[in-house]
């Protein structure tokens, strides 16, 4: 019988699970995570601070769940390291061996500037479920929240907490939101819908200090200006957890590094999701952890099985009721690529289509669905549009 061990228990391990049991009944199944909650995907913490979701509607996989795919869960199990040669995973409490593989899927932490001041009260980040229930009772006694971060996370906690009687301001030290999905015209009219919600953003600033005694009171920046705001989320991005590999003895750069096979430089350790790169190439989306995930699973079972052929990478983002999706490549930058737009600022629509060689390679649609799934499917499809060009962002 083969016996696998799984190191964490987000997205990334939950898929490498059901591909497991959907190809294999026998296999011994051990998953470790360092959380004490059994299986939520993450943008259901969103909801959790919106209060549209209690905690049991967001948490997905009950320990039902578990017990009926016959997986043993180690709950509140942080694993510090991997014994490459006995195949041995190394917890806090005690050593678990022989396994035939094992999975490293063990996500991202936030990243923190190093503003001065991060030790005082009312400072948070969000990647936890337990991150989420404390942010959602510090709104509550908040008199105005400061989001430090013009990602989709900082964009739609502001919109979480204003929906829930907060006062946020969302901070940027960029002269855009979401550099990485939107181009300028897409961010103004994105702006413009989330001003239009009560949500202040504010651009350029260069966060540099917490101020305050004991609690958090603003934030100062390089220029000495100050914020003021009694409860401050600092979403600025994420960084892969790489510490189990360090401590084994496993390659990693910006993640676990891996081959085609989801194999680290370790024989039979394989890594999936935030906490892997491949081919130079790493996402902190759901996208990348499950197709990645689902390569790794196969291969644990049977090596070889499968190839990895990377994503397009794809976010979706709904800030009370503003749908924006950005496919691929957004931002081109090079004179070989074409663009087609379509804007309007008032009616907070804005679409895009990248194109090389007339054929669509990327997009953004703000405000419309249709439009959206339009852009995905001919960019999955990879065909030349030569012919529809001008209609590129008609649904019916
Ligand atoms: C609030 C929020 C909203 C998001 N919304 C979206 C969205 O709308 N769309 C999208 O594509 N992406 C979204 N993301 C990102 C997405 O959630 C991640 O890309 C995804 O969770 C990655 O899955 P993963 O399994 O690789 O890692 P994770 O989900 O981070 O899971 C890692 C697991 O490993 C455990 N772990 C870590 N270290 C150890 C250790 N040493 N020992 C044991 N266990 C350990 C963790 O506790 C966790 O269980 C969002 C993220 C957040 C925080």
């Amino acid at each position: 019988m083969i016996k696998v061990g799984i190191i964490g228990n987000g997205v990334a391990s939950t898929t490498a699970v059901r591909e497991i049991r959907d190809k294999d009944q026998t296999v011994e199944i051990d998953v470790f995570t360092d959380e004490r909650h059994p299986y939520y995907p993450r943008p259901n913490l969103i909801d959790l601070i919106a209060k549209r979701r209690t905690i049991k509607e967001t948490i997905r996989y009950d320990l039902d769940w578990y017990k009926k795919n016959d997986v043993n869960l180690y709950l509140s199990t942080p694993v510090f390291q991997i014994d490459t040669k006995r195949m041995a995973i190394k917890s806090t409490s005690m050593d678990h061996e022989q396994y035939d593989s094992i999975m490293i899927a063990v996500g991202c932490r936030p990243f923190i500037p190093p503003f001065e001041g991060l030790h005082k009260n009312n400072v948070h980040v969000i990647r936890t479920l337990d991150d989420a229930l404390d942010i959602r009772k510090a709104v509550e006694g908040a008199g105005r929240e400061i989001v430090i971060g013009g990602g989709p996370l900082g964009i739609e906690l502001a919109a979480a907490m204003k929906e829930i009687g907060g006062d946020p301001i969302v901070v940027t030290n960029e002269d855009r939101l979401l550099p990485l999905q939107l181009d300028d015209q897409g961010s103004k009219v994105l702006t413009k819908q989330i001003e239009k919600k009560g949500i202040q953003v504010l651009f350029g600033f260069e966060c540099r200090e917490l101020s305050g005694d004991e609690d958090v009171t603003g934030i100062v920046s390089a220029q000495k200006d100050e914020i003021k705001g009694d409860l401050v989320v600092i979403a600025t991005g994420v960084r892969s957890n790489t510490i189990i590999a360090k401590n084994s003895g496993i390659s990693y750069h910006h993640g676990i590094t891996v081959d085609d096979y989801m194999q680290t430089s370790a024989k039979g350790v394989f890594a999936a999701g935030d906490c892997m790169e491949w081919n130079n190439e790493w996402y902190g989306i759901i996208p990348w952890a499950t197709a990645s995930s689902r390569i790794a699973a196969q291969n644990m079972i049977e090596f070889g099985s499968a190839k990895f052929n990377g994503i397009t990478p794809s976010n979706q983002l709904q800030v009370a009721g503003i749908e924006l999706t950005s496919i691929g490549i957004v931002n081109p930058g090079f004179p070989d690529y074409e663009s087609i737009v379509s804007v309007d600022i008032e009616g907070g629509k804005y679409h895009k289509a990248v194109l090389k060689d007339d054929v669509v390679v990327g997009g953004i649609s703000l405000g419309n669905r249709k439009v959206a799934l339009k852009l995905r499917s001919l960019i999955t499809k990879a065909e030349k549009v030569t012919n529809i060009k001008q209609s590129l962002f008609e649904t019916e």
